[in-house]
Formats: structure tokens, C-alpha cells, sequence
């Protein structure tokens, strides 16, 4: 009798977890911020108008996925990420299965083609992707990136902190808020350059090198803002200074000027923030066009997509770093065998040596019910 229960009852849950879960809810937050004290890159400046959308899909099962997708700049972004979520995603996913995403994602392809795979649309498609995998997690009592295979459990990340800032002429708050990252911890970090000339830049970049002193790296960030030709003028400079990674000189569609500046310059090239797909990053990766692939967890896609982006990338011998930090990069990025870094900002929960350990909560760590 003893034995027939201990044999049966495995069985038993496992018949019970092939069971299909059915999705029959979605349901969205919008939070839009009140204006901040705006910080500049080259491009933009972020913090006047910001806002998130939060995403809960639910199962019959009980189990509620959750995702949230955050905008820095554009005004009316996050009112139409909630409309596409709830006007044109809901419908299409109702009913299906979450432990079949890829499926989930070619109804969505299919289902939202008309508008465009890309912009503000695979936002709302990989919104939906995270919160199904941090469904198939909680469902598996895993967090993702032990689930999808596991490359490592903590990260090396650095801090992007060297923003352009308003009444800044001598470099004060620059100076404070690198001091600051370093203070953290962090044994990277990364400043703005690009959007005065090349002697403001190389004013900037050494202030960062002392401070940052041999042992740390210094990476740098154009924000999309060259000319070919300044790229590649203003890209020789910043290889002798040293710099460990120039990243989007170029307008992200350039892809063929990207693949012209790797060819000339032998600092590493990082781009992909704003690219759309494994379609564009596969684009980019022939053309041979950058060193460090960058993507998005919005923009990119989801875990699906990113974790095929990555593959991409590593079959091309090309490295992986995210956009963005936090415990969604995480879980993608334990699981990626090629991936160098996660950016982040500020004090971070779980750094030891400028690491950050994984989550360990189940599915994506995106529910701030069971944080
Ligand atoms: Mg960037």
C-alpha cells in the first residue's frame, strides 16, 4: 500500500501538470510620472514625460503572469501600448495555452501584421511574452532562467551614470554620480558622449578614466547622433583613449554604415537598443555590423525572441549585453551563453564583486506580490 502511494502520487502530478492551463484574463495598469529633473543623452532628454503600462494575464489555473513596459521619453507611448494590449492582444490570446509561447507569438504576428511588427506593437508583443513565461514559471515553481538552461546564476553588470545635465559646465554632477556608481560597487561603467564636440567628449571620457582608475572599464554611448563620417573620425579617437565599447554612433536603420565603421575601426562596436525582432538583428549580424548585440526586452521582444536573437549572435561569435538591467534581463541573460554584461543604474539589490546574483522567485520575478 506504501509503495503503491509513493509511485502513484508523482504520477498523479504529473498528469495533473500536463494538464492545459487556459488563459481567460488581461488585465492593464497605466501610470504615467509626474515630470523629473530631465538627464540628457546626445539624442533626448528622458524624465519629462515617462510612464508604465503593467500587464497581468490569468490562467484558470490561478496563476496570473505579470509584465510592465516603461517609456523615458515619448508622451502618448504608454496609452497606446495599454490600447494594443487590451483592444487587440486580449482577444487573440484568450483561451490559448500559455505553455505554447511560440505559438502565442505567431498568432500575435499574424493577428497584428497589418500595423507592423515593429514600434510600439512588439512592445505590446513582448510585454505579452514575459508575462507568459513568468506564468510557465510560477507554474513550474522555477524561476525562468533555470528553466530555459541555465548558463550561469549572476551577472556582471555596469552603470551607465555619465549623463549630460542641465547647468553642468564644469562637470560637477557628472563627476558626483560616477563617484557615486563607483561607491556601489560597479567595475563598469558607461558615460554619454556625442552631443558636443570632440574636445567636450575626450573632457568627459578622461574625467571618467581617473575616476574609474586602471582596474575598471569605461564604456561610451552616442545615441545614435553621428554622420558616417564623424562616427568614424570621433570612433579613432576614442580607441586610442582606450575605451572599451562605442556604442550607436549611427541611426540604428544605417546598417550599412555600421557594418563600414566595424570594418575600419577595431574599438568595439555596440548597437541593437532599438531594433525590432530577430529579423533586424539577423540583419545586422550579417552585414557584419557590430561586435556587442544590445536588445531590449521591449523593442527586441520577449524571452522567445531575445533568447533567439542571442543564439543568433553567438553562432556569429558576436557578444551579448543588455538594454537595460533588472530582474527580467536577469532571468534572459543567465541563459545566454555569449552574454557580457546587464546595464543598470544606482544601488543594486544582490551585487557581490560588481555581479548581480539571479532572482530565485519563480517565473520572471515580475510580480511585486511575491518579491
Ligand atoms: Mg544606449
Amino acid at each position: 500500500m506504501l509503495r503503491r502511494t509513493l509511485f502513484t502520487l508523482p504520477l498523479a502530478i504529473a498528469a495533473q501538470q500536463r494538464k492545459a492551463l487556459k488563459i481567460v484574463g488581461l488585465e492593464t495598469d497605466l501610470k504615467i510620472n509626474p515630470p523629473r529633473k530631465p538627464n540628457y543623452d546626445a539624442l533626448q532628454a528622458l524624465g519629462i514625460h515617462s510612464g508604465t503600462v503593467t500587464l497581468r494575464i490569468k490562467t484558470d489555473a490561478g496563476i496570473t503572469g505579470w509584465a510592465s513596459s516603461s517609456f523615458g521619453t515619448v508622451e502618448g507611448g504608454p496609452k497606446v501600448l495599454r490600447a494594443i494590449l487590451e483592444e487587440e492582444v486580449k482577444p487573440l490570446i484568450l483561451n490559448q495555452d500559455p505553455a505554447f509561447p511560440r505559438k502565442i507569438r505567431a498568432i500575435l504576428n499574424q493577428g497584428l501584421q497589418y500595423q507592423g511588427l515593429t514600434g510600439i506593437t512588439q512592445f505590446a508583443i513582448a510585454a505579452t511574452d514575459i508575462a507568459i513565461w513568468d506564468i510557465l514559471g510560477k507554474h513550474a515553481n522555477l524561476p525562468v532562467w533555470r528553466m530555459i538552461g541555465a548558463m550561469r546564476d549572476r551577472m556582471p553588470v555596469y552603470s551607465m551614470c555619465g549623463w549630460y545635465y542641465d547647468n553642468d559646465d564644469d562637470l560637477s554632477q557628472y563627476k558626483a554620480e560616477i563617484e557615486k556608481a563607483l561607491a556601489h560597487g560597479y567595475r563598469a561603467i558607461k558615460i554619454k558622449t556625442g552631443k558636443y564636440s570632440m574636445a567636450d567628449d575626450e573632457r568627459r571620457i578622461r574625467l571618467a578614466q581617473d575616476l574609474a582608475g586602471k582596474d575598471r572599464r569605461v564604456m561610451l554611448d552616442a545615441n545614435q547622433v553621428f554622420s558616417r563620417n564623424e562616427a568614424l573620425r570621433r570612433g579613432h579617437i576614442y580607441q586610442q583613449m582606450g575605451v572599451f565599447w562605442y556604442e550607436e554612433p549611427l541611426p540604428p536603420q544605417d546598417m550599412a554604415g555600421y557594418a563600414e565603421l566595424a570594418d575600419k575601426l577595431e574599438i568595439r562596436l555596440a548597437t541593437g537598443e532599438n531594433l525590432y525582432t530577430k529579423y533586424q538583428f539577423n540583419d545586422l549580424i550579417q552585414r557584419k555590423g557590430a561586435d556587442i548585440v544590445q536588445p531590449d526586452n521591449r523593442r527586441a521582444g520577449g524571452v522567445t525572441e531575445w533568447l533567439e536573437i542571442a543564439a543568433i549572435a553567438d553562432a556569429a561569435g558576436i557578444q551579448l549585453a543588455s538594454h537595460g538591467g533588472g530582474d527580467v534581463n536577469m532571468n534572459m541573460l543567465c541563459a545566454v551563453p555569449n552574454a557580457i554584461y546587464m546595464e543598470t543604474g544606482g544601488p543594486q539589490p544582490r551585487m557581490i564583486n560588481g555581479e548581480v546574483t539571479a532572482p530565485e522567485v519563480p517565473g520572471m520575478a515580475t510580480d511585486p506580490t511575491i518579491k
